[in-house]
């Protein structure tokens, strides 16, 4: 079995590409609600994230969770900054000590993963926020395991209801962050934060 530490790495790095894939769509998406700078911010902070696995290939599996999210509180300026890192070091917390993971495992981890985001940012379901996206895949990934779902199946369900998540933003206007500014011109509009906690989520269903 793929030790923990080499799969959060496979995760990581392919979240960084897929991050690099869409900057530009997650920097469209931020100009029309935001400051425009969500895709080349994260893009940059994954790009040092990669950088921090390729120098140090020793660390455990819970550093390498922590060390991406201080990497990303180093280089990704603004609101996703601190709630990303928030994510990656509760996440952190709930893979310290395992050699390998199990289903149950992967549900604690991206629960802490979300709970991260919640306990900072204190958004709500329906605010236009990261959480739209992840709410859902926490709670499909936690249906579909409770069905009998091997957890390749259950995270790509889950990576779905993340994307679904993430498109369902588009009428609503936003509670949080930055585009409570725009008000109703958030309409019609989907969150950036979304869109990429979506992209994190897929990355995690397409290397497990
Ligand atoms: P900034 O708005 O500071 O420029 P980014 O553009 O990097 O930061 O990220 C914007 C995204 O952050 C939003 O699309 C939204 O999903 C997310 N966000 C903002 N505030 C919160 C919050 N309190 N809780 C969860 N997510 C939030
Ligand atoms: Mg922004």
């Amino acid at each position: 079995m793929i030790t923990t530490t080499a799969m959060l790495r496979n995760w990581l790095r392919h979240a960084a590409a897929l991050i690099h894939e869409h900057r530009e769509l997650l920097t469209e998406l931020d100009c029309t609600l935001g400051d425009g700078d969500h895709g080349l911010n994260l893009d940059r902070g994954f790009v040092a994230i990669v950088g921090t696995l390729t120098h140090d290939t020793e660390m455990s599996a819970d550093k390498v969770l922590h060390e991406a999210g201080i990497r990303l509180i180093a280089n990704v300026g603004g609101a996703s900054g601190s709630l990303y890192a928030a994510a990656f070091c509760s996440a952190a917390q709930a893979v310290a000590g395992h050699q390998s993971l199990q289903a149950a495992d992967v549900l604690t981890l991206m629960r802490a993963f979300r709970d991260g985001i919640s306990t900072l940012g204190s958004a709500k379901a329906g605010d236009k926020t990261m959480l739209d996206a992840l709410n859902p895949a926490v709670t499909t990934l936690d249906t579909a395991l409770m069905r009998g779902r091997t957890l390749s199946a259950a995270l790509h369900s889950a990576a779905a209801a993340a994307q679904a998540g993430a498109a369902a933003t588009m009428p609503l206007v936003a509670r949080r962050g930055r585009a409570v500014y725009v008000g109703e011109h958030a309409r019609g509009h989907q969150d950036p934060g979304a869109t990429s906690a979506a992209l994190l989520v897929l990355a995690f269903a397409e290397v497990m």
